[in-house]
């Protein structure tokens, strides 16, 4: 499976899944339908599936326009989008299993950000990574705000994307790296993985080059959304409980 990475609007990212062999396609979350039709026709694709993971214009609005070109497309989203998603058919759930080619991904419920929102992992195959697609459930270095749900929620969501493998490619839905790191250094300033992501991330950034995917192990360790049972965000949200902790943390970056 082929993965491209298109950027779009001021700050989103489109991914374009693709199979060579069998020459579809299926897209993560398009914003917009022009650079995906586009890369459509560049390789040569049938786009077969839309995958989303929440019902926000900035993850859908390339949904209609993408199905006039492909009316056999299949679009997916959570089933308590029912209503929200253009041209929704699949109603998942957490546990649902989903296909595209030979790769199959599991299905995450992960309501906070949204109250319906949904994230998309297929597991490691023998000669390829696992791949997350979080949309703005896990952002690197940071996590969606919370729209619709509560911080109990949103630590339930992403507790389930943290036990996935290390290895995992995260496929976050928008490029706010730089930005999320200068919080997190100010929560988190002796954390030397967190240095050094934020070095090598500044080098990225000034050439203009995508930070996006981020690898799971670097955010367990970098990321403090994903660090709430550890001294140093405790002892910056002078909280213990996991719930209070982060509830603290996504509130202090609220006011950032
Ligand atoms: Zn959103
Ligand atoms: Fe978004």
């Amino acid at each position: 499976m082929q993965i491209y990475r298109m950027p779009v609007l001021s700050n989103n990212y489109v991914f374009l899944l693709h199979n060579p062999q069998t020459q579809i396609a299926a897209v993560v979350d398009p914003a917009e339908a022009e650079p995906v039709l586009q890369k459509l026709g560049e390789l040569g694709a049938t786009l077969v599936a839309i995958f989303n993971t929440h019902h926000h214009r900035d993850h859908v609005g390339g949904n209609t326009q993408l199905l006039r070109q492909f009316p056999n497309a299949i679009v997916y989203g959570g089933s308590h989008d029912r209503g929200r998603i253009p041209g929704q058919q699949v109603f998942l759930q957490g546990g649902d299993r989903v296909s595209f080619g030979e790769r199959q991904a599991e299905v995450f419920f992960v309501p906070g950000h949204t109250r319906a929102h949904i994230a998309y992992y297929f597991p490691p195959t023998g000669s390829e990574p696992g791949e997350l697609f979080c949309g703005d459930t896990l952002f690197s270095a940071g996590c969606g705000r919370l729209f619709e749900g509560t911080p109990e929620q949103m630590v339930r969501s992403l507790s389930q994307l943290r036990a996935l493998p290390d290895t995992t490619r995260v496929w976050c839905a928008h490029e706010y790296t730089l930005s999320n790191l200068k919080f997190a250094i100010a929560i988190d300033p002796e954390n030397q993985d967190l240095q050094a992501r934020f070095s090598e991330v500044q080098t990225l950034r000034r050439q203009n080059q995508a930070t996006i995917p981020t690898v799971l192990g670097v955010e367990k360790r970098t990321n403090p959304f994903l660090r709430w049972d550890t001294s140093p965000i405790q002892q910056a949200t002078h909280q213990r409980d996991p719930v209070t902790t982060f509830a603290a943390l996504r509130q202090k970056k609220d006011n950032f």
